[in-house]
């Protein structure tokens, strides 16, 4: 149950949390699986000695004779030739049979036969060939019982640490950067301007480092001085981390890049030694870039942390900036970072000298949105009826990774249904999925939840279009999607940038109408609204404690109050939650104006949406009009550019 819309600068504190990656004592030391490997090495040693051995006995068939018999047999003439090989005796009798024999490898075969008593005489009638070993064979004979047991053991050692370093080895490898490089020879791997639309200025602005890491020596000989730091700001999913590894692809320079989270790591101390071995690499492979993402983890405003815990994270981002003061005016390593939390950032990071370049990147408005579906689809086999200028155009607010996932899902949905070509039905149900996940056809409700859905949409729906300052409907379903048992989604005339005090006021009552409806109906508030509530509440403390929009308080930014980081009172803050409180209440009480003064529009809405279950917007239009209302003009023609 939610109204959808596109995303208003509310509180976008979406930010990742650094994953520690703690791992427990027992898989630390390899746990249970250590033994269980050991073992198995054994077994396999000992298969492999007996297959030896067997093998062996096949070589040397078992007619081999003692060196006294063969004396005898040449004494009486019974042998007509004798190979010689090394120590090994093959003896050819009168009869054509052959055996084998021994003798001292040491001594040469008429002496060890002399000894037997055979006579120089009798030695004469046998034909003896003397038969040099291959020099392979020598070396194989002497070195393979050496050699052969030491490779087993360096084998067993290589197999355990590679068993081991999957579960816990990292703890020998304490200090070293864990960055991950992208060597420019990869082509592969390699990221241009031209693999991302729109961010123009950003593109501009990056062009600057490109040049300088291409050819320094220009930049140097003038003295000028190149930007250490950049640091890349904008929402998640903007293509930070795209355009920076597209600066190093242009550049033609090797792309150290790690995650801020990943430096925060269990024991302290492990970041700093990370940073440091990550800045040495770098500079070894100058010019080169190092890209340090999601730097809020490491970089957030020092000292406020109430207790420890934050030592890591501060001696992390101490020597993030001693390496940076440390560089020298001549140094070709460049480094970026990225957030999309600017406002937690240490103000250090951003002095100059350090990060005192800022590229800021904003949501693609609805040209790079078509510039960025056609970049997705370049790979995709389109229908010739697929117009990506409509998509672009009816998701506002959708950042280049969500339009990468929709034209994605557009794909499955394709292969899915074995087609050759994306459609544009495909696409236009991707955007719902991607806006609010995966349909959910078989949470079926029951025929009350049906009917309290209904009204609770048709509430939204009721109450956007009435109000002046409220994005018209765009559909209304009671299909239950992701964490939603039913959506209405709007969408507005034109990107916008900007919202004012009317606006959100006007949308704050919209998306009471669900509540305000279901109330009216059932006099009883369920828990499906509980997602709406949040929203408004975020909406209605912002534009008290952020935007100025109370006439109460004034245009003041009051910053978050956290424990340790108190920048305005007690009384400011009950303050500020009385107006949140007034703010809510007033736009109720529009919300059940509007209802009540509509009530047979809104049974009329849930009526169509209880029999069809969605609603298109030409359909809810008719409704509106049998109704009494006009429509909000939405000339899509106009605003489609084909
Ligand atoms: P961020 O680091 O800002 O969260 P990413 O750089 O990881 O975002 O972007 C995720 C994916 O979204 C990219 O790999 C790319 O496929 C797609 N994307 C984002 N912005 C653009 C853009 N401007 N042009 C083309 N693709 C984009
Ligand atoms: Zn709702
Ligand atoms: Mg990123």
């Amino acid at each position: 149950m939610s109204v959808v819309s596109p995303k208003k600068p509310k509180n976008n504190k979406k930010t990742a949390t650094p994953s520690k990656r703690r791992r427990g004592w027992r898989t630390f030391l390899g746990g249970p699986s250590f033994f269980g490997n050991l073992i198995t090495t054994v077994l396999v040693f000992i298969i492999l000695m007996s297959v030896y051995s067997f093998i062996e006995s096949f070589i040397q068939p078992n007619n081999e004779i003692p060196l006294s018999v063969v004396a005898a047999d040449v004494a009486e003439g019974k042998i007509s030739t004798i190979t010689v090989n090394g120590d090994s005796l093959d003896l050819i009798y009168a009869d054509t049979t052959t055996k084998t024999s021994r003798k001292d490898p040491s001594a040469g075969l008429p002496e060890t036969l002399a000894t037997y008593g055979v006579t120089p005489a009798e030695l004469a009638k046998v034909s003896i060939t003397i038969q040099g070993q291959s020099g392979f064979q020598f070396w194989f004979i002497t070195l393979a019982p050496i050699v052969l047991p030491l490779l087993f053991i360096i084998f067993i050692f290589w197999f355990l640490s590679r068993q081991v370093k999957g579960a816990g080895m990292q703890a020998f490898s304490f200090g070293q950067s864990k960055a991950r490089v992208i060597d420019p020879a990869d082509s592969s791997q390699r990221v241009t301007f031209t693999d991302i639309a729109g961010a123009r200025e950003a593109k501009e602005e990056l062009l600057e480092i490109v040049d300088f890491l291409k050819s320094p020596k220009k930049f140097l000989d003038i003295g000028a001085r190149i930007p250490k730091g950049i640091i890349l700001m904008g929402a998640p999913g903007t293509g930070k981390t795209l355009l920076a590894r597209a600066v190093a692809g242009e550049a033609g320079v090797p792309f150290f890049s790690i995650s801020g989270s990943e430096f925060v790591e269990m024991f302290v101390g492990v970041g700093a030694s990370r940073v440091r071995d990550l800045f040495q690499l770098a500079k070894k492979a100058a010019p080169a870039i190092i890209f340090v993402d999601e730097i809020d983890a490491v970089g957030r405003v020092r000292g406020t942390g109430v207790g420890g815990g934050n030592d890591e994270r501060e001696q992390t981002l101490n020597q993030i900036l001693v390496e940076m003061d440390g560089f020298e005016p001549t140094e070709k390593v460049v480094v970026m970072a990225a957030t999309n939390r600017p406002d937690v950032l240490d103000p250090a990071l951003l002095r100059p000298g350090r990060f005192d370049r800022r590229v800021t990147i904003d949501l693609p408005d609805r040209r790079d949105r078509e510039e960025i579906l056609k970049i997705h689809a370049r790979q995709k086999p389109l229908r010739p009826d697929v117009m990506l200028a409509v998509i672009a155009e009816r998701t506002p607010g959708f950042s280049g990774a969500e339009l990468y996932s929709l034209m994605n899902e557009g794909a499955i949905l394709a292969a899915r249904e074995n087609r050759k070509e994306v459609t544009q039905y495909d696409l236009i149900r991707s955007i719902e999925k991607v806006m609010l996940g995966p349909e959910r056809k078989s949470h079926l409700l029951s025929k009350k939840e049906k009917e309290l859905t209904a009204y609770h949409e048709a509430g939204h729906a009721l109450v956007s279009s009435i109000l002046l300052n409220a994005d018209p409907v765009h559909k209304i379903s009671i299909i239950s999607r992701g964490r939603a048992a039913g959506y209405t989604l709007k969408l507005p005339f034109e990107d916008k940038k900007m919202f004012s005090r009317k606006q959100f006021l006007d949308d704050i009552a919209a998306t009471l109408g669900g509540y305000v409806a279901e109330k009216m109906l059932f006099d009883d508030v369920t828990t499906g609204p509980s997602n709406d509530l949040t929203v408004v509440t975020a909406i209605a403390r912002d534009m008290v404690s952020r935007y100025g929009m109370s006439e109460k308080l004034g245009p003041i930014s009051f910053g978050e109050r956290q424990l340790g980081n108190e920048p305005y009172s007690e009384k400011v803050a009950a303050q500020i939650d009385a107006e949140v409180s007034r703010i809510i209440d007033e736009a109720r009480a529009r919300a059940i104006v509007v209802i009540n003064e509509h009530r047979v529009a809104l049974d009329a809405i849930a009526k169509e949406l209880i029999e069809k279950e969605t609603i298109e917007r030409s359909e809810f239009e008719k409704i509106l009009i049998a109704n009494g209302i006009t429509p909000k003009k939405r000339d899509e023609d106009q605003s489609v550019v084909v």
